[in-house]
């Protein structure tokens, strides 16, 4: 192959590239992600709340620390969700001009519609004030720092004038990747997946823990599609891949963990039956060191998954038959009737 050959097909910078023909399609897995999006398709409104209603309204029906919880969790989701969704249409489909790859993002950015959506709903189930939920991000410290990290690790991207020509640009191209889809999607999401998801398992809100549950299912395709996208772009110019740039990642990934930590401790500062900040720190680190994996680099934190329940729902990602009935009623909802 020469080198304009080479260049002809590749994620950046390709010399040819028509955004609007997809076939023949070079990326499958593109693909294969789209659908099994589609195949997930759920809405919140779905979803019975009437149970959480009366347990959220009734006196002493939980406790200070429970409510601390579930809120904090809300906040930070509300927000994080559109966050997501600008980050990708703004910046990086403008950049990513491969077209099944672009098929696959528009779905997701759908899907971080549903996600804000559900908070939406959640919020007016719950009777919560939404200018309290959707300002968390300002008025809570460790959710503000979470944000703050990805809007300054994902910022050169916004630069109108940013291109990815040359190796300087993919690597920031591919750094702000990874503040997207590693650590958003993939470490700053989990605390709260596994704090939400043990509340569940308790029995209690058991409506926003399914509507988490629903989300913890996109939101693992999204992270898979967002890897083999860094992955891909590193094969295709390995020479970006180099130990400065590996020992960057790592560290960006440890001052993830940190963070989540620090949010974890303030979301259960007392902890509350059954559960407490220490394990879920432990499932963050324990998080991390698969993005690691993923990314081919090495573990940091080698420690036990303290909730091998909830790793079997992500790490296993069965999206095929995980919610099989919810699916099936979904495409038998879908279908048009003449
Ligand atoms: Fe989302
Ligand atoms: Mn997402």
């Amino acid at each position: 192959m020469n080198a304009s050959e080479n260049m002809a097909k590749q994620i950046l910078n390709a010399s040819e590239v028509d955004p609007n023909k997809i076939l023949p399609i070079k990326y499958p897995w593109a693909r294969e992600y789209y659908k099994n999006g589609v195949a997930n398709n759920w809405v919140p409104e779905e979803i019975p709340m009437q149970q959480d209603i009366e347990l959220w309204k009734e006196r002493g029906g939980l406790s200070e620390d429970e409510r601390r919880m579930v809120m904090w969790n809300l906040g930070f989701f509300s927000t994080a969700e559109s966050l997501t969704a600008n980050n990708i249409v703004l910046s990086i489909y403008r950049h990513v001009t491969n077209p099944e790859c672009r098929q696959y993002m528009l779905r997701q950015a759908y899907e971080e519609a549903v996600h804000t959506e559900t908070f939406i709903y959640c919020c007016d189930s719950l009777g919560l004030d939404p200018d309290h939920v959707f300002n968390m991000y300002n008025s809570i410290p460790s959710i503000k720092k979470k944000d703050d990290f990805v809007v300054e690790m994902t910022k050169s991207l916004l630069d109108p004038g940013f291109t990815t020509s040359g190796n300087e640009n993919i690597k920031r191209f591919l750094h702000d990747l990874i503040g997207y889809y590693v650590i958003m999607e993939g470490i700053f999401f989990y605390a709260g997946f596994a704090m939400m998801l043990s509340f569940k398992r308790m029995n209690k809100m058991i409506g926003v823990g399914e509507q988490f549950q629903y989300i913890l299912r996109d939101e693992s395709v999204h992270l898979a599609f967002g890897v083999d996208l860094i992955n891909t772009i590193v094969s295709e110019n390995p020479d970006v891949w180099n130990d400065d740039f590996k020992k960057i990642t790592v560290e960006n990934i440890k001052r993830a963990v940190d963070l989540e930590a620090e949010y974890a401790k303030d979301c259960l500062p007392g902890g509350i039956l059954g559960l407490t900040s220490d394990t879920v720190i432990q499932y963050v680190q324990y998080i991390a060191d698969r993005r690691l994996e993923r990314l081919n680099l090495p573990q940091i934190y080698n420690v036990r998954n303290p909730f091998p329940w909830l790793s079997e729902v992500i790490d296993l990602r069965k999206e095929k038959n995980f919610f099989e009935t919810r699916v099936t009623e979904y495409k038998t909802g879908g279908q048009l009737e003449w």
